[in-house]
Order: C-alpha cells, then sequence, then structure tokens
C-alpha cells in the first residue's frame, strides 16, 4: 500500500469552494461575493497606481535580491508602526515598540499566537462570535484554546454591546482577547469610539490582553486615522496592546504577503529581549520574511508625495464600497422591499452581514447565480454599477 493510504480527504476551504461554484456557472451575469479581495467598478483586480510607481523605482534602483534580516527589513517595520500607532505615539518616541515583518495578516497573528502560547499565561484567547473563519484555527494551531465572546446580534443586525462587556467581564482575569480594531470581518459591525472607550476599561479591569487584528486599515472608512482610533486610544490608555497588521487590503498587496506584528513593551531594554524572541521563533518557521512587497510598502511609506498619492487610492477604494451599499439599499428599497436595510449602510468596511439564511443564500445561487458564503456574508467589493440592480433584485426576491 502506499505511504499515504491512511490520508482522508479534508474538507474543501469553505471560501474557496465557493469560487469553484462561481467558476463552473456558464451565466454570463453571475455575480461573485464571496471573495474578500478589492474590485473596480468593472468588477476587476486592481493593481494600485501608487504600487506600480513604486514597483517602477525599485526596478530602476537595481536592489540585490540578498535576504531580509530575520524580522524583516528594518525600514518597513518602521513605517508600518509609523502607520499604524501614529508617528507621534509615545512607545515609538520611547523605543519600546517590538516588531517583526511577517507573512501579511495571517503569519502575523500566528507569531503573535505562537508568542503567547510560549510567554503570556492565559492558555486562552477569547474571539468574537463570530469572527474571520481562520482566526480559530491559527490560534488552535499555535497551541491556544480559543473561545468566543457575544458579538453581534442577529435580532438588530448590530453590536451585541451588553453581550460583549459581559462576557468579558466574566472572563477569567488577564485572558487574552482578539479584537478587531476596525471592518470586523464577517459582519461589517464595529463598536462606537464611545463603546471602545467602554471596551478598554473593562479589559483594563480585568487585566486582560488585548490582541488587535488590523486588517483594514484604511479601507474601512478611508481615513487611516480614522480607523487606527481604537489601537491608538489603547496604548494611550496605557494598555500593552499586541497588533497584527496587513498590507493585502489597503495597498492591494494580497499575494505579496506583506504585514508586521508588534508588542508595546514597557522599555526600550524589555523591547530588545521581545525581539530577540521574535526572532527565535520565526528562525524555524520560515528563516526569514519575503522582500519585495515590503519594499514596495516602504517606498511608497517613505515618500511624502507617493503616501500622499497612495492615501487619496485607499480613500478611492473605501469610497467605492461606501457608494456600492448606499446602490444596495436603495434598489432594495426601490423594487419595494419592506425589510429594514439599514444595517448594509451602517455596516463598514468591505463586507455585509445581509441577515439572509443559509437557504437564501442557496437560492440565490442556484437562481440567481449569485454567491456569497452561508452564514449570508457578501463582499460588497463584488458589487459594480452594473451588477447592483439585478444583485438587489435577486436579494429581494428570496427575502420576500
Ligand atoms: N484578519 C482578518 C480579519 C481578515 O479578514 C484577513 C483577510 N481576509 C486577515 C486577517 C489576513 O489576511 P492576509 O493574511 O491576507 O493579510
Amino acid at each position: 500500500a502506499s505511504t499515504w493510504a491512511s490520508v482522508k480527504m479534508g474538507p474543501p476551504d469553505a471560501i474557496l469552494g465557493i469560487t469553484e461554484a462561481f467558476k463552473k456557472d456558464q451565466y454570463e451575469q453571475k455575480i461573485n461575493l464571496g471573495v474578500g479581495a478589492y474590485r473596480d467598478d468593472a468588477g476587476l483586480p486592481v493593481v494600485l497606481p501608487s504600487v506600480i510607481e513604486a514597483e517602477e523605482r525599485l526596478l530602476k534602483s537595481c536592489l540585490d535580491k540578498e535576504y531580509a534580516g530575520i524580522t524583516g527589513i528594518s525600514n518597513f517595520t518602521k513605517l508600518a508602526a509609523d502607520l499604524a500607532y501614529g508617528e507621534e505615539s509615545i512607545v515609538l518616541k520611547e523605543d519600546r515598540l517590538a516588531v517583526t515583518q511577517t507573512i501579511s495578516g495571517t503569519g502575523a497573528l500566528r507569531i503573535g499566537g505562537e508568542f503567547l502560547k510560549k510567554f503570556h499565561p492565559s492558555t486562552k484567547i477569547l474571539l468574537p462570535q463570530p469572527s474571520w473563519a481562520n482566526h480559530a484555527a491559527v490560534f488552535r494551531s499555535s497551541g491556544l484554546q480559543p473561545e468566543t465572546y457575544r458579538y453581534y446580534n442577529k435580532e438588530t443586525i448590530g453590536l451585541d454591546f451588553e453581550g460583549l462587556i459581559e462576557d468579558l467581564k466574566n472572563a477569567e482575569d488577564g485572558t487574552a482577547v482578539l479584537l478587531h480594531a476596525c471592518a470586523h470581518n464577517p459582519t461589517g459591525v464595529d463598536p462606537t469610539p464611545d463603546q471602545w472607550k467602554q471596551i478598554s476599561e473593562v479589559v483594563k479591569a480585568k487585566g486582560h490582553f488585548p490582541f488587535f487584528d488590523m486588517a483594514y486599515q484604511g479601507f474601512a472608512s478611508g481615513s487611516i486615522e480614522r480607523d487606527a482610533f481604537a489601537v491608538r486610544y489603547f496604548v494611550e490608555q496605557g494598555h500593552q496592546i499586541a497588533l497584527c497588521q496587513s498590507f493585502a487590503k489597503n495597498m492591494g498587496l494580497y499575494g505579496e504577503r506583506v504585514g508586521a506584528f508588534s508588542l508595546v513593551a514597557e522599555s526600550s531594554e524589555e523591547k530588545a529581549r521581545i525581539e530577540s524572541q521574535f526572532k527565535i521563533l520565526v528562525r524555524p518557521l520560515y528563516s526569514n520574511p519575503p522582500i519585495h512587497g515590503a519594499r514596495i510598502a516602504s517606498t511608497i511609506l517613505g515618500d511624502a508625495q507617493l503616501k500622499a498619492q497612495w492615501l487619496a487610492e485607499v480613500k478611492t477604494m473605501a469610497d467605492r464600497m461606501i457608494t456600492m451599499r448606499q446602490l444596495l439599499k436603495d434598489n432594495l428599497e426601490a423594487l419595494g422591499s419592506t425589510q429594514n436595510w439599514d444595517h448594509v449602510t451602517s455596516q463598514i468596511g468591505m463586507f455585509c452581514y445581509t441577515g439572509l439564511s443559509g437557504e437564501q443564500v442557496d437560492e440565490l445561487a442556484q437562481k440567481w447565480s449569485v454567491y456569497c458564503t452561508r452564514d449570508g456574508r457578501i463582499s460588497i467589493a463584488g458589487i459594480t454599477s452594473g451588477n447592483v440592480k439585478r444583485l438587489a433584485q435577486a436579494i429581494h426576491e428570496v427575502s420576500k
């Protein structure tokens, strides 16, 4: 028998399975709302002009292809930290932020999970219910025990703020808590600034460890600063946070795998000890991170004019999604839908939790060639001014 005869077929990835079904569908006007990647109004992937410019500059400068350090390109990690924490941040001024470049946001989560497992007393990490499907898998693979706190209220299609606070209060003191910094995936529901302040208080009172995942900075509201509110507020309040950053969405660098993981230390000396342990974690995993994407990001972030251009491009992407939300809602109302679709425009970021059931999602695919995940999550990036009318009609028909 083969050495691998006992290897069983694993279940397909839920989201990639949708792409497969979409590809097989022959209908010309089919719509894919499963993917978590930005598309322009023609439904096509986008390479940002600022990225093209950065690549042209890199090509001209004929850089070598030597290895980066174990924690990455230091110019990149510095600029990434500036973007998230703000250049004026006290932790940067006092040189007490430990940072490592990572294999995009997923790699940041994994390094963070491994670090917690090794050095933090909490064996658990609380995730919002629901959360990005990969969170539980990443933390479980790191040897932590993922559990959940209440987050989403099905009735209001909004935040279950009381449930969230209650669950954080009832958790054992000193538990690690994963927080989506902005544009919660999959719900599109974020706490308000005032609610973040209350979350910060509870986290502080309980001695919990705030672990931020920021995969969508700038991509949610169109403003880098606004989307960083929670992260910066927690730091101002004296929390020693963990932060995962991804440049997949806001720079459209999905396949380049550009990200960072950082921990706020108490002192510069402590930062150095933490970074030495980042190296010990990274070395046996992948030795050192890829260089090309990090060079693109640091070329953009390190040049005032190119950075300004990029910020405008981020805003264009965010604005297109905000416009598509409005158009979808307007079309549903114009069709005479008697349901309340306010959540379509009140939610933020790339995803919208429609409130559609699994059966309704199946019907969307079968009758309308409209594809999304069975939890009713649609990717706003898949909506265009050309398909929004047909989409609204499909959603209206299945939800009547
Ligand atoms: N966190 C969240 C909440 C996400 O939605 C994603 C991407 N879908 C990621 C992290 C990581 O993405 P990447 O590894 O491509 O940066």
